[in-house]
């Protein structure tokens, strides 16, 4: 599979307060992601990982730097743009995994495909085949509450993925599960990184899982180092 890098952190900069409580969070920080990879971002807590995932993500600005989604600069661009970029080319996943309660699992991965202006048929049928490759088919007509902390994790990555975006980003996707659910629900997200060439960056406190990823990042005085 051909290798692209679809996200570009360069010099980004992110800090928080002002004057003498001024916290500087990123400091110039640099990162690549290519397609088909997945990397571990391992830092303890309060370093900046859903800092860095945000802004990677296009959900908050940087303070300085630039975010080049696709070969795509996103700091200049229109709020508009930006929603566009994020919404075609970015699939997020957080520890807990916000379903809507009243749908089953199905509707709520056809969810994004019908606000993106797919049919119901297209949108339930690609909704099946991610369900097939979370290896959760058979839970398509639960609701989030009639399904396990693990089932729920793999239906949310299956939704963050729906409208086939470039980059996957996961804060702590596992970080409410067990170890061997953990491992489960990784899985299932390593097998359709592997079939899509999906990039995914994924903040973890699990070193097993990390181990278990192509690079290990880590931030490091407010950049972001390999280790
Ligand atoms: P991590 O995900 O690695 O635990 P975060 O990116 O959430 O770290 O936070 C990094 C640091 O920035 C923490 O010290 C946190 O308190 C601070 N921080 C995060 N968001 C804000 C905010 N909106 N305002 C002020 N400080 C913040
Ligand atoms: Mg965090």
């Amino acid at each position: 599979m051909k290798r692209n890098v679809v996200l570009q952190l360069t010099g980004v900069e992110r800090h928080y307060g002002q004057g003498e409580t001024r916290l500087s969070i990123l400091k110039g920080a640099d990162f690549a992601l290519s397609s088909g990879e997945i990397v571990a971002l391992v830092a303890p807590s309060g370093t900046g990982k859903s800092t860095l995932l945000h802004v990677a993500g296009l959900l908050e600005h940087p303070d300085g730097g630039e975010v080049t989604i696709n070969g795509c600069a996103c700091e200049g661009l229109s709020d508009e743009k930006r929603t566009a970029v994020r919404r075609s080319e970015i699939g997020f996943v957080y520890q807990f995994h916000h379903l809507l309660p009243e749908f089953s699992a199905l509707e709520n991965i056809m969810m994004p495909q019908l606000i993106s202006g797919l049919s119901w048929n297209e949108a339930a049928a690609r909704a099946a085949q991610l369900l097939d490759y979370m290896r959760i088919g058979h839970r398509a007509d639960h609701r989030p509450a009639e399904l396990s902390g693990g089932e729920q994790q793999r239906v949310a990555i299956a939704r963050a993925v729906a409208n086939a975006p470039l980059v996957l980003l996961a804060d702590e996707p596992t970080g409410n599960l067990d170890p061997d659910t953990a491992h489960y629900v990784f899985d299932a997200l390593e097998a359709l990184v592997r079939q899509s060439g999906l990039a995914a960056l994924i903040a973890t406190h699990n070193h097993e899982l990390a181990a278990r990823m192509d690079r290990r990042v880590t931030i490091h005085d407010g950049k972001v180092v390999e280790f």
